[in-house]
Protein backbone atom coordinates (compact mmCIF):
# COMPACT_ATOMS: atom_id res chain seq x y z
CA UNK A 1 0.00 0.00 0.00
CA UNK A 2 1.34 3.41 -0.97
CA UNK A 3 0.27 6.42 1.09
CA UNK A 4 1.55 9.91 0.52
CA UNK A 5 2.18 11.73 3.62
CA UNK A 6 1.06 15.02 2.38
CA UNK A 7 -2.86 13.66 2.09
CA UNK A 8 -2.99 12.43 5.98
CA UNK A 9 -4.55 14.53 8.56
CA UNK A 10 -1.91 16.55 10.04
CA UNK A 11 -0.42 14.39 13.75
CA UNK A 12 -1.63 11.28 11.88
CA UNK A 13 0.43 8.07 13.72
CA UNK A 14 1.17 4.61 12.61
CA UNK A 15 1.82 1.51 14.76
CA UNK A 16 3.86 -1.30 12.96
CA UNK A 17 6.10 -4.09 13.97
CA UNK A 18 8.82 -3.08 12.06
CA UNK A 19 9.80 0.74 10.90
CA UNK A 20 12.44 1.07 7.81
CA UNK A 21 13.76 4.80 7.18
CA UNK A 22 14.69 5.05 3.43
CA UNK A 23 13.67 3.28 0.39
CA UNK A 24 17.04 3.00 -1.56
CA UNK A 25 18.12 -0.44 -2.17
CA UNK A 26 18.43 -1.45 1.47
CA UNK A 27 15.40 -0.29 2.95
CA UNK A 28 13.78 -1.98 -0.81
CA UNK A 29 15.35 -4.93 0.02
CA UNK A 30 14.61 -5.35 3.43
CA UNK A 31 11.22 -4.57 2.97
CA UNK A 32 10.05 -6.75 0.30
CA UNK A 33 11.79 -9.51 2.58
CA UNK A 34 9.12 -9.25 4.87
CA UNK A 35 6.21 -8.92 2.16
CA UNK A 36 3.64 -11.31 2.04
CA UNK A 37 4.17 -12.04 6.35
CA UNK A 38 2.35 -11.53 9.30
CA UNK A 39 5.34 -8.52 10.69
CA UNK A 40 3.62 -5.35 10.02
CA UNK A 41 5.89 -3.27 8.30
CA UNK A 42 6.31 0.98 7.69
CA UNK A 43 8.63 1.92 4.74
CA UNK A 44 9.10 5.33 5.19
CA UNK A 45 10.68 7.61 2.38
CA UNK A 46 11.55 11.12 2.46
CA UNK A 47 11.06 11.71 -0.99
CA UNK A 48 8.13 11.19 -3.74
CA UNK A 49 7.99 8.73 -6.44
CA UNK A 50 9.31 10.85 -8.65
CA UNK A 51 12.41 13.76 -8.95
CA UNK A 52 11.12 16.76 -7.11
CA UNK A 53 14.24 19.64 -6.74
CA UNK A 54 12.67 20.94 -3.79
CA UNK A 55 13.11 17.85 -1.75
CA UNK A 56 16.53 16.71 -3.33
CA UNK A 57 17.33 20.48 -1.96
CA UNK A 58 17.56 18.88 1.86
CA UNK A 59 20.32 16.86 0.47
CA UNK A 60 22.73 19.58 -0.13
CA UNK A 61 25.68 20.32 2.66
CA UNK A 62 28.86 21.60 3.03
CA UNK A 63 31.89 20.18 1.54
CA UNK A 64 35.19 20.99 4.15
CA UNK A 65 37.70 18.68 2.85
CA UNK A 66 38.57 17.23 -0.71
CA UNK A 67 35.98 19.08 -2.60
CA UNK A 68 32.64 16.49 -3.23
CA UNK A 69 29.21 16.69 -4.45
CA UNK A 70 27.22 16.02 -1.75
CA UNK A 71 23.62 16.35 -3.19
CA UNK A 72 24.95 15.33 -6.41
CA UNK A 73 25.89 12.22 -5.12
CA UNK A 74 22.53 10.59 -3.90
CA UNK A 75 19.17 10.65 -4.78
CA UNK A 76 16.32 11.86 -2.30
CA UNK A 77 13.02 10.12 -3.86
CA UNK A 78 11.40 6.69 -4.03
CA UNK A 79 14.39 4.01 -4.94
CA UNK A 80 16.85 6.20 -3.80
CA UNK A 81 20.37 6.38 -5.51
CA UNK A 82 19.53 3.54 -7.52
CA UNK A 83 17.52 6.22 -9.72
CA UNK A 84 21.05 7.12 -10.52
CA UNK A 85 23.43 4.40 -10.29
CA UNK A 86 25.89 2.98 -12.91
CA UNK A 87 25.40 -0.71 -11.95
CA UNK A 88 28.96 -1.71 -11.80
CA UNK A 89 28.81 -4.66 -9.18
CA UNK A 90 31.60 -6.49 -7.57
CA UNK A 91 31.56 -9.02 -4.05
CA UNK A 92 34.09 -7.58 -1.80
CA UNK A 93 37.24 -9.61 -1.84
CA UNK A 94 38.16 -12.31 1.83
CA UNK A 95 40.83 -9.75 2.64
CA UNK A 96 39.14 -7.30 2.88
CA UNK A 97 37.03 -8.36 6.07
CA UNK A 98 40.42 -9.15 7.94
CA UNK A 99 42.21 -7.50 10.78
CA UNK A 100 45.51 -6.30 8.52
CA UNK A 101 48.30 -4.85 11.06
CA UNK A 102 49.30 -2.54 7.95
CA UNK A 103 45.89 -1.32 7.99
CA UNK A 104 44.49 0.54 10.68
CA UNK A 105 40.87 -0.10 12.11
CA UNK A 106 40.77 -3.15 9.59
CA UNK A 107 38.65 -5.80 10.86
CA UNK A 108 34.99 -6.60 10.45
CA UNK A 109 33.42 -8.92 13.24
CA UNK A 110 32.97 -11.38 10.35
CA UNK A 111 34.75 -13.12 7.43
CA UNK A 112 33.33 -13.04 4.16
CA UNK A 113 32.17 -16.52 4.55
CA UNK A 114 29.29 -14.66 6.62
CA UNK A 115 28.10 -12.66 3.86
CA UNK A 116 28.46 -15.82 0.87
CA UNK A 117 25.14 -17.24 0.97
CA UNK A 118 23.37 -13.74 0.26
CA UNK A 119 25.45 -12.54 -2.25
CA UNK A 120 24.00 -14.81 -4.75
CA UNK A 121 20.23 -13.63 -3.79
CA UNK A 122 21.89 -10.57 -3.50
CA UNK A 123 23.30 -11.23 -7.72
CA UNK A 124 19.51 -12.12 -8.49
CA UNK A 125 17.93 -8.62 -6.82
CA UNK A 126 20.41 -6.57 -8.92
CA UNK A 127 20.17 -8.84 -11.60
CA UNK A 128 23.56 -9.76 -12.82
CA UNK A 129 25.14 -13.01 -13.55
CA UNK A 130 25.30 -14.39 -10.44
CA UNK A 131 28.74 -15.97 -8.61
CA UNK A 132 31.05 -15.15 -12.04
CA UNK A 133 33.35 -12.88 -10.61
CA UNK A 134 36.30 -14.77 -10.39
CA UNK A 135 35.57 -17.24 -13.43
CA UNK A 136 37.74 -16.62 -16.64
CA UNK A 137 36.43 -19.77 -17.76
CA UNK A 138 33.12 -18.94 -18.29
CA UNK A 139 33.75 -15.66 -19.89
CA UNK A 140 36.38 -17.58 -22.35
CA UNK A 141 33.52 -19.64 -22.83
CA UNK A 142 30.52 -16.50 -23.33
CA UNK A 143 33.30 -14.48 -25.39
CA UNK A 144 35.05 -17.09 -27.94
CA UNK A 145 38.64 -15.60 -27.02
CA UNK A 146 41.82 -16.52 -24.94
CA UNK A 147 41.68 -14.75 -21.78
CA UNK A 148 45.56 -14.36 -20.42
CA UNK A 149 46.56 -14.93 -16.74
CA UNK A 150 48.55 -12.14 -14.94
CA UNK A 151 51.55 -13.07 -14.91
CA UNK A 152 53.87 -10.95 -12.77
CA UNK A 153 52.18 -12.20 -8.99
CA UNK A 154 51.49 -8.64 -8.65
CA UNK A 155 48.37 -8.74 -10.19
CA UNK A 156 44.77 -10.80 -10.44
CA UNK A 157 41.66 -10.88 -12.65
CA UNK A 158 37.94 -9.89 -11.23
CA UNK A 159 35.18 -9.74 -13.22
CA UNK A 160 32.73 -6.35 -12.60
CA UNK A 161 29.15 -7.49 -13.75
CA UNK A 162 27.01 -4.65 -15.00
CA UNK A 163 22.93 -4.46 -13.49
CA UNK A 164 20.95 -3.27 -15.58
CA UNK A 165 20.66 -1.45 -13.85
CA UNK A 166 17.95 -2.36 -11.62
CA UNK A 167 15.62 1.14 -10.43
CA UNK A 168 15.06 -0.36 -7.06
CA UNK A 169 11.41 1.41 -6.76
CA UNK A 170 10.86 0.80 -10.83
CA UNK A 171 11.40 -2.76 -10.57
CA UNK A 172 10.50 -3.81 -6.68
CA UNK A 173 7.34 -1.15 -6.31
CA UNK A 174 4.60 -3.02 -6.96
CA UNK A 175 5.88 -6.18 -4.81
CA UNK A 176 5.40 -3.69 -1.76
CA UNK A 177 2.22 -2.25 -3.32
CA UNK A 178 0.64 -5.47 -3.76
CA UNK A 179 2.20 -6.80 0.05
CA UNK A 180 -0.81 -5.83 2.16
CA UNK A 181 1.46 -5.85 5.10
CA UNK A 182 3.38 -3.27 3.43
CA UNK A 183 2.47 0.50 3.78
CA UNK A 184 5.08 2.83 1.81
CA UNK A 185 4.76 6.62 3.58
CA UNK A 186 6.27 8.58 1.22
CA UNK A 187 6.90 12.38 1.15
CA UNK A 188 7.83 11.80 4.85
CA UNK A 189 10.91 13.34 6.29
CA UNK A 190 12.01 11.42 9.24
CA UNK A 191 13.35 14.39 11.76
CA UNK A 192 13.89 13.07 14.60
CA UNK A 193 14.58 9.14 16.01
CA UNK A 194 12.76 9.68 19.61
CA UNK A 195 14.18 7.48 21.93
CA UNK A 196 13.67 6.63 26.00
CA UNK A 197 15.65 5.50 28.46
CA UNK A 198 18.72 8.17 27.34
CA UNK A 199 18.65 6.98 24.26
CA UNK A 200 18.86 2.93 24.96
CA UNK A 201 15.37 2.54 23.58
CA UNK A 202 13.19 4.14 20.15
CA UNK A 203 10.23 5.49 21.02
CA UNK A 204 8.67 6.40 18.01
CA UNK A 205 10.20 8.67 14.90
CA UNK A 206 8.98 11.74 14.30
CA UNK A 207 7.84 12.63 10.70
CA UNK A 208 7.50 15.85 8.85
CA UNK A 209 6.39 17.26 5.30
CA UNK A 210 7.72 19.95 3.44
CA UNK A 211 4.13 21.14 3.80
CA UNK A 212 4.45 21.78 7.30
CA UNK A 213 2.44 18.39 8.65
CA UNK A 214 3.84 16.34 11.57
CA UNK A 215 3.50 12.37 11.93
CA UNK A 216 4.72 10.18 13.72
CA UNK A 217 5.16 6.31 13.65
CA UNK A 218 5.62 3.66 16.26
CA UNK A 219 7.44 0.14 15.90
CA UNK A 220 8.43 -2.87 18.06
CA UNK A 221 11.77 -2.86 15.60
CA UNK A 222 13.73 0.57 13.59
CA UNK A 223 15.69 0.21 10.70
CA UNK A 224 18.20 3.35 9.72
CA UNK A 225 18.33 2.72 5.87
CA UNK A 226 18.92 6.33 4.61
CA UNK A 227 22.32 5.72 2.80
CA UNK A 228 26.09 6.46 3.72
CA UNK A 229 25.73 10.02 4.45
CA UNK A 230 22.36 10.23 5.58
CA UNK A 231 22.42 7.36 8.19
CA UNK A 232 25.41 9.44 10.08
CA UNK A 233 22.95 13.06 10.14
CA UNK A 234 19.87 11.04 10.76
CA UNK A 235 21.85 9.73 14.16
CA UNK A 236 23.26 13.12 15.09
CA UNK A 237 19.86 15.05 14.52
CA UNK A 238 18.16 12.60 17.00
CA UNK A 239 19.49 14.53 19.74
CA UNK A 240 17.06 15.65 22.11
CA UNK A 241 17.39 13.16 24.82
CA UNK A 242 21.43 11.90 23.90
CA UNK A 243 22.62 15.77 23.19
CA UNK A 244 25.51 14.07 20.96
CA UNK A 245 23.20 12.41 19.35
CA UNK A 246 21.84 8.58 19.25
CA UNK A 247 24.18 5.73 19.08
CA UNK A 248 27.08 8.36 19.67
CA UNK A 249 28.09 7.96 22.86
CA UNK A 250 31.38 7.54 22.19
CA UNK A 251 31.75 9.95 19.28
CA UNK A 252 31.70 7.57 16.91
CA UNK A 253 29.02 8.65 14.47
CA UNK A 254 29.91 9.86 11.47
CA UNK A 255 33.78 9.32 11.65
CA UNK A 256 35.33 7.34 9.58
CA UNK A 257 34.03 8.44 6.03
CA UNK A 258 35.51 6.24 3.34
CA UNK A 259 35.62 6.70 -0.23
CA UNK A 260 37.26 4.77 -3.22
CA UNK A 261 38.76 8.07 -4.20
CA UNK A 262 38.67 7.13 -8.41
CA UNK A 263 41.59 8.63 -10.85
CA UNK A 264 41.57 8.96 -14.43
CA UNK A 265 43.90 10.08 -16.51
CA UNK A 266 46.74 8.86 -14.60
CA UNK A 267 48.22 6.90 -17.47
CA UNK A 268 47.75 5.40 -20.83
CA UNK A 269 48.43 1.78 -22.39
CA UNK A 270 49.56 1.96 -25.86
CA UNK A 271 48.27 -1.25 -26.96
CA UNK A 272 51.20 -2.99 -29.75
CA UNK A 273 49.47 -6.22 -30.17
CA UNK A 274 45.58 -6.36 -30.51
CA UNK A 275 45.97 -10.00 -30.59
CA UNK A 276 46.83 -10.51 -27.12
CA UNK A 277 44.16 -7.98 -25.63
CA UNK A 278 41.32 -9.80 -25.23
CA UNK A 279 37.59 -7.67 -25.76
CA UNK A 280 36.81 -8.13 -22.06
CA UNK A 281 39.76 -6.01 -20.86
CA UNK A 282 38.69 -3.01 -22.64
CA UNK A 283 34.50 -3.78 -23.06
CA UNK A 284 31.57 -4.75 -21.96
CA UNK A 285 31.21 -8.75 -23.17
CA UNK A 286 27.65 -10.84 -23.20
CA UNK A 287 27.13 -14.17 -21.79
CA UNK A 288 23.36 -15.60 -20.95
CA UNK A 289 21.75 -11.76 -21.62
CA UNK A 290 24.05 -10.23 -18.91
CA UNK A 291 27.62 -8.33 -19.10
CA UNK A 292 30.72 -8.06 -17.67
CA UNK A 293 34.13 -6.47 -17.84
CA UNK A 294 37.32 -7.76 -16.86
CA UNK A 295 39.09 -5.49 -14.37
CA UNK A 296 42.72 -5.94 -12.69
CA UNK A 297 43.14 -6.16 -8.89
CA UNK A 298 46.08 -6.61 -7.08
CA UNK A 299 46.77 -10.09 -5.59
CA UNK A 300 46.04 -10.86 -2.52
CA UNK A 301 49.66 -12.06 -1.70
CA UNK A 302 51.33 -8.68 -2.88
CA UNK A 303 48.68 -6.86 -0.46
CA UNK A 304 50.45 -8.83 2.16
CA UNK A 305 53.69 -8.67 1.38
CA UNK A 306 54.12 -4.81 0.14
CA UNK A 307 51.55 -4.55 3.11
CA UNK A 308 48.91 -2.61 0.64
CA UNK A 309 45.49 -1.03 0.07
CA UNK A 310 43.04 -3.20 -2.00
CA UNK A 311 42.00 -1.43 -5.65
CA UNK A 312 40.52 -1.61 -9.01
CA UNK A 313 41.69 -0.95 -12.45
CA UNK A 314 39.98 -0.55 -15.43
CA UNK A 315 40.73 0.10 -18.87
CA UNK A 316 38.77 1.45 -21.70
CA UNK A 317 39.35 2.41 -25.74
CA UNK A 318 40.79 6.15 -26.05
CA UNK A 319 41.23 5.25 -29.96
CA UNK A 320 42.81 3.33 -32.28
CA UNK A 321 46.11 4.12 -34.54
CA UNK A 322 46.20 3.90 -38.25
CA UNK A 323 49.11 3.89 -40.22
CA UNK A 324 49.56 7.71 -40.06
CA UNK A 325 48.79 9.91 -36.86
CA UNK A 326 45.99 12.50 -36.73
CA UNK A 327 47.51 15.82 -35.75
CA UNK A 328 44.64 16.85 -33.30
CA UNK A 329 45.48 14.39 -31.12
CA UNK A 330 48.42 16.24 -28.68
CA UNK A 331 49.83 12.52 -27.79
CA UNK A 332 49.97 10.73 -30.84
CA UNK A 333 53.18 11.59 -31.65
CA UNK A 334 54.45 10.11 -28.51
CA UNK A 335 52.44 7.07 -28.71
CA UNK A 336 53.34 6.63 -31.98
CA UNK A 337 57.17 6.31 -30.42
CA UNK A 338 56.12 3.86 -27.72
CA UNK A 339 54.05 1.60 -30.47
CA UNK A 340 57.28 1.52 -32.68
CA UNK A 341 59.29 1.15 -30.01
CA UNK A 342 57.23 -2.41 -28.34
CA UNK A 343 56.59 -3.20 -32.22
CA UNK A 344 59.61 -3.30 -33.94
CA UNK A 345 58.12 -5.12 -37.06
CA UNK A 346 56.25 -2.03 -37.31
CA UNK A 347 59.64 -0.47 -39.31
CA UNK A 348 60.19 -3.63 -41.33
CA UNK A 349 56.62 -3.84 -42.63
CA UNK A 350 56.22 -7.69 -41.31
CA UNK A 351 52.81 -7.04 -41.09
CA UNK A 352 49.62 -5.53 -39.09
CA UNK A 353 47.89 -7.17 -36.22
CA UNK A 354 44.89 -7.15 -37.77
CA UNK A 355 44.40 -8.46 -41.45
CA UNK A 356 41.07 -7.27 -41.39
CA UNK A 357 42.23 -3.72 -40.61
CA UNK A 358 45.67 -3.78 -42.36
CA UNK A 359 46.18 0.32 -41.68
CA UNK A 360 45.04 0.12 -37.84
CA UNK A 361 48.41 -0.58 -35.99
CA UNK A 362 47.35 -0.61 -32.29
CA UNK A 363 45.07 1.10 -29.59
CA UNK A 364 45.26 3.72 -26.96
CA UNK A 365 43.82 2.87 -23.53
CA UNK A 366 42.64 5.02 -21.25
CA UNK A 367 42.74 3.90 -17.66
CA UNK A 368 40.66 4.28 -14.40
CA UNK A 369 41.25 3.39 -10.63
CA UNK A 370 38.96 3.04 -7.72
CA UNK A 371 40.83 2.55 -4.39
CA UNK A 372 40.37 1.50 -0.89
CA UNK A 373 41.16 4.18 1.58
CA UNK A 374 42.39 3.56 5.28
CA UNK A 375 39.42 4.27 7.98
CA UNK A 376 40.52 7.40 9.33
CA UNK A 377 38.53 8.89 12.02
CA UNK A 378 39.03 12.44 10.98
CA UNK A 379 37.42 11.91 7.70
CA UNK A 380 34.08 12.30 9.11
CA UNK A 381 30.25 13.80 8.66
CA UNK A 382 29.43 16.50 10.85
CA UNK A 383 26.35 18.83 11.38
CA UNK A 384 26.37 22.04 9.60
CA UNK A 385 25.65 25.76 10.80
CA UNK A 386 23.57 26.08 7.79
CA UNK A 387 19.79 24.92 8.03
CA UNK A 388 17.90 23.23 5.41
CA UNK A 389 14.12 23.96 4.28
CA UNK A 390 12.94 21.94 7.17
CA UNK A 391 15.08 23.95 9.91
CA UNK A 392 17.68 21.24 10.30
CA UNK A 393 21.09 21.48 10.51
CA UNK A 394 22.82 20.52 7.15
CA UNK A 395 24.81 18.18 6.62
CA UNK A 396 29.02 18.89 6.61
CA UNK A 397 31.53 16.46 5.13
CA UNK A 398 35.30 16.66 5.19
CA UNK A 399 36.36 13.73 3.45
CA UNK A 400 40.28 13.44 3.61
CA UNK A 401 42.94 10.53 2.20
CA UNK A 402 46.75 10.00 3.98
CA UNK A 403 49.98 9.60 2.59
CA UNK A 404 49.20 5.51 2.85
CA UNK A 405 46.39 5.70 0.41
CA UNK A 406 48.85 7.29 -2.15
CA UNK A 407 51.61 5.62 -2.15
CA UNK A 408 49.41 2.77 -2.18
CA UNK A 409 47.69 3.58 -5.33
CA UNK A 410 50.83 4.64 -7.21
CA UNK A 411 52.54 1.46 -6.04
CA UNK A 412 49.57 -0.45 -7.90
CA UNK A 413 50.16 1.68 -10.76
CA UNK A 414 53.35 0.74 -11.62
CA UNK A 415 52.21 -2.93 -11.22
CA UNK A 416 49.59 -2.97 -14.06
CA UNK A 417 52.34 -0.98 -16.27
CA UNK A 418 54.51 -3.69 -15.68
CA UNK A 419 51.24 -6.27 -15.79
CA UNK A 420 50.54 -4.71 -19.48
CA UNK A 421 54.19 -5.03 -20.81
CA UNK A 422 55.24 -8.37 -19.54
CA UNK A 423 51.64 -10.18 -21.18
CA UNK A 424 52.86 -8.67 -24.12
CA UNK A 425 50.58 -6.64 -24.77
CA UNK A 426 51.66 -2.95 -24.79
CA UNK A 427 53.31 -0.43 -22.87
CA UNK A 428 51.61 2.06 -19.76
CA UNK A 429 52.92 5.74 -20.26
CA UNK A 430 52.69 6.67 -16.45
CA UNK A 431 51.17 10.56 -16.11
CA UNK A 432 51.10 11.00 -12.12
CA UNK A 433 53.99 12.60 -10.19
CA UNK A 434 55.06 10.44 -7.13
CA UNK A 435 55.04 13.89 -5.71
CA UNK A 436 53.56 13.65 -2.04
CA UNK A 437 50.53 15.55 -3.43
CA UNK A 438 46.97 13.43 -4.36
CA UNK A 439 46.43 14.44 -8.05
CA UNK A 440 43.67 17.57 -7.49
CA UNK A 441 41.43 15.21 -9.98
CA UNK A 442 40.91 13.10 -7.37
CA UNK A 443 36.95 12.50 -6.88
CA UNK A 444 34.96 9.78 -5.17
CA UNK A 445 32.72 7.56 -6.61
CA UNK A 446 29.37 7.91 -5.34
CA UNK A 447 30.08 5.37 -2.28
CA UNK A 448 29.39 6.75 1.61
CA UNK A 449 31.05 4.08 3.37
CA UNK A 450 32.38 3.88 7.41
CA UNK A 451 29.96 6.65 9.19
CA UNK A 452 28.59 4.11 11.32
CA UNK A 453 30.91 1.16 11.45
CA UNK A 454 30.81 -2.03 12.44
CA UNK A 455 33.05 -3.73 15.71
CA UNK A 456 31.89 -5.88 18.23
CA UNK A 457 33.62 -3.20 20.84
CA UNK A 458 31.13 -0.45 21.60
CA UNK A 459 34.12 1.72 21.63
CA UNK A 460 35.43 0.89 18.06
CA UNK A 461 32.19 0.98 16.22
CA UNK A 462 28.54 2.31 15.58
CA UNK A 463 26.73 -1.42 15.16
CA UNK A 464 27.35 -4.52 15.95
CA UNK A 465 28.11 -7.64 14.09
CA UNK A 466 24.29 -7.52 13.70
CA UNK A 467 23.97 -4.07 12.43
CA UNK A 468 21.92 -3.10 15.64
CA UNK A 469 23.59 0.25 17.14
CA UNK A 470 25.50 -0.69 20.24
CA UNK A 471 23.52 0.67 23.54
CA UNK A 472 20.14 1.10 21.90
CA UNK A 473 18.11 -1.95 22.08
CA UNK A 474 15.32 -1.89 18.81
CA UNK A 475 17.44 0.13 16.19
CA UNK A 476 19.37 -0.91 13.62
CA UNK A 477 21.24 0.33 10.58
CA UNK A 478 21.29 -0.73 7.03
CA UNK A 479 23.69 0.42 4.22
CA UNK A 480 27.07 1.10 3.51
CA UNK A 481 27.81 3.13 6.27
CA UNK A 482 28.62 0.28 8.46
CA UNK A 483 31.17 -0.88 6.32
CA UNK A 484 34.33 -1.38 8.26
CA UNK A 485 36.82 -1.05 5.40
CA UNK A 486 36.13 -0.45 2.09
CA UNK A 487 37.74 -2.45 -0.27
CA UNK A 488 37.97 -2.06 -3.92
CA UNK A 489 34.24 -3.21 -5.11
CA UNK A 490 31.49 -1.15 -5.31
CA UNK A 491 29.65 -1.27 -2.71
CA UNK A 492 25.34 -1.77 -3.65
CA UNK A 493 26.00 -5.46 -3.96
CA UNK A 494 27.29 -5.77 -0.42
CA UNK A 495 24.77 -3.50 1.04
CA UNK A 496 21.98 -6.33 -0.61
CA UNK A 497 23.76 -8.97 0.97
CA UNK A 498 23.63 -7.38 4.07
CA UNK A 499 20.19 -6.15 3.60
CA UNK A 500 19.25 -9.78 3.52
CA UNK A 501 21.09 -10.85 6.30
CA UNK A 502 19.75 -8.27 8.29
CA UNK A 503 16.20 -9.47 7.47
CA UNK A 504 17.23 -12.90 8.43
CA UNK A 505 18.08 -11.39 11.92
CA UNK A 506 15.16 -9.19 12.60
CA UNK A 507 12.96 -12.65 11.48
CA UNK A 508 13.99 -14.25 14.24
CA UNK A 509 13.72 -11.32 16.52
CA UNK A 510 10.45 -10.41 15.83
CA UNK A 511 8.66 -14.05 15.35
C1 LIG B 1 25.74 8.61 -9.81
C2 LIG B 1 25.89 7.38 -8.97
C3 LIG B 1 26.45 6.24 -9.51
C4 LIG B 1 26.60 5.09 -8.72
N1 LIG B 1 27.11 3.96 -9.30
C5 LIG B 1 27.24 2.84 -8.56
C6 LIG B 1 27.71 1.65 -9.15
O1 LIG B 1 27.97 1.57 -10.35
N2 LIG B 1 27.84 0.54 -8.35
C7 LIG B 1 27.54 0.57 -7.02
O2 LIG B 1 27.69 -0.45 -6.35
N3 LIG B 1 27.06 1.69 -6.45
C8 LIG B 1 26.90 2.82 -7.18
N4 LIG B 1 26.40 3.96 -6.61
C9 LIG B 1 26.07 3.92 -5.16
C10 LIG B 1 24.69 3.31 -4.93
O3 LIG B 1 23.71 4.10 -5.54
C11 LIG B 1 24.47 3.22 -3.42
O4 LIG B 1 25.44 2.31 -2.88
C12 LIG B 1 23.10 2.69 -3.05
O5 LIG B 1 22.07 3.44 -3.62
C13 LIG B 1 22.95 2.71 -1.52
O6 LIG B 1 21.69 2.23 -1.16
P1 LIG B 1 21.00 2.66 0.20
O7 LIG B 1 19.67 2.05 0.20
O8 LIG B 1 21.92 2.37 1.32
O9 LIG B 1 20.91 4.26 0.15
P2 LIG B 1 20.20 5.25 -0.88
O10 LIG B 1 20.11 4.66 -2.22
O11 LIG B 1 20.94 6.53 -0.73
O12 LIG B 1 18.73 5.41 -0.33
C14 LIG B 1 18.44 6.13 0.85
C15 LIG B 1 16.98 6.54 0.83
O13 LIG B 1 16.68 7.17 2.08
C16 LIG B 1 15.85 8.29 1.86
N5 LIG B 1 16.03 9.21 2.98
C17 LIG B 1 17.11 9.99 3.25
N6 LIG B 1 16.91 10.69 4.37
C18 LIG B 1 15.68 10.37 4.82
C19 LIG B 1 14.91 10.78 5.94
N7 LIG B 1 15.37 11.65 6.84
N8 LIG B 1 13.66 10.26 6.10
C20 LIG B 1 13.18 9.34 5.22
N9 LIG B 1 13.87 8.92 4.14
C21 LIG B 1 15.11 9.43 3.95
C22 LIG B 1 16.35 8.84 0.54
O14 LIG B 1 15.40 9.66 -0.07
C23 LIG B 1 16.63 7.57 -0.24
O15 LIG B 1 15.51 7.14 -0.95
C24 LIG B 1 26.20 5.11 -7.36
C25 LIG B 1 25.60 6.27 -6.82
C26 LIG B 1 25.43 7.39 -7.62
C27 LIG B 1 24.79 8.60 -7.03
Amino acid sequence: MYTDAIDLPDHSRFDVDLAIIGSGPAGITLARAFANRSTQVCLIEAGGLAYDARVQSLYEGESAGIPYPIAGNRMRLFGGSSNHWGGFCRPLDPIDFEKRDWVPFSGWPFGIEELMPYYEPASVLVEIAPGRFNDKTYWEHATGETIPDPVTGRMQLRYTHFSPPTRFGQRYGDDLKRAANVRVLYNANVTNIASLQEGRAVQQLDIRTLTGLSHSVRARIYVLATGGLENARTLLLSNKSVPAGLGNQHDLVGRFFMEHPHLSGFGEIVVADLRRRPRAFTRRVEADGRAATAAFNPSEAFLRERRLLNATFLAGEAGPYYGYTRSDWAKAPLHMDMLRAARPFLADGSGPVDSARPDLLGEWLGLGCACEQVPNPDSRVTLAGERDLLGLPKIRLDWRLTEQDRRSVVEHMRSLAMEYGALGIGRMLLGVEDDGQWPAEVTGGAHHMGTTRMHDDPKQGVVDRNCRVHGVDNLYVAGSSVFTTGGAANPTLTVVALALRLADHLKTRLG
